[in-house]
């Protein structure tokens, strides 16, 4: 079965779970009884609209559980192969980036927010890697211009001294940008 990304059709994507069916017939066993009969007591939104929790009951031992809904969203590696995103291992290629640096976990933790959220408006179920680190680079840049330069130079593979000072000149330019409204800085090339 061919993975290409042109590979979409309509009504099958990939990593969506059907629920056509009778939504009754979705019932949860119990965990703790095994009952196959167990019924939705509360439901709320949850992640600010990315996830549904339930709380169910049992109907046989009348005993409570959660359980969490959320769209499946993968990452689909260079060589292939796909796996669940993760904040968490967002959070662990930035903090590499930022040692030494005086980046907060909270301010991880945020970013690797606002990575999701990016990845998961582009609507798509499966996301490229690189698409991932893409979405890295714009608030890293934000956050710390060293980390973001050591970040970019692995990813964006710089392989000589010229490549950083490329990307030292755009963060420059970029900052004087927001610095100031000059409407002499338009180049024409
Ligand atoms: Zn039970």
């Amino acid at each position: 079965m061919s993975q290409g990304p042109a590979d979409y059709r309509p009504g099958m994507r990939p990593g969506c779970i059907r629920v056509s069916r009778d939504l009754r017939e979705d019932t949860m066993r119990c965990p703790f009884c095994k009952n196959d009969d167990t019924k939705v007591i509360d439901s709320r939104v949850a992640d600010e609209g990315q996830a549904i929790r339930r709380r169910r009951s049992c109907v046989e031992c009348g005993r409570r559980f959660s359980t969490v809904e959320s769209a499946v969203l993968s990452v689909v590696k260079r060589n292939g192969v796909t796996e669940p995103f993760s904040r968490e291992k967002v959070m662990r290629g930035v903090r590499r980036a930022c040692q030494g640096r005086h980046v907060a976990e909270d301010a991880l933790a945020q970013l690797a927010q606002q990575v999701e959220d990016t990845v998961r408006a582009s609507g798509s179920a499966e996301i490229p890697s690189n698409e991932v680190g893409l979405a890295i680079l714009k608030p890293l840049r934000d956050l710390d211009e060293v980390a973001y330069l050591r970040f970019a130079s692995v990813y964006r593979s710089f392989d000589s001294v010229e490549d950083f000072q490329r990307e030292i000149d755009d963060l420059r330019s970029a900052s004087s940008e927001s610095g100031k409204a000059s409407a002499e800085s338009v180049k024409s090339s």
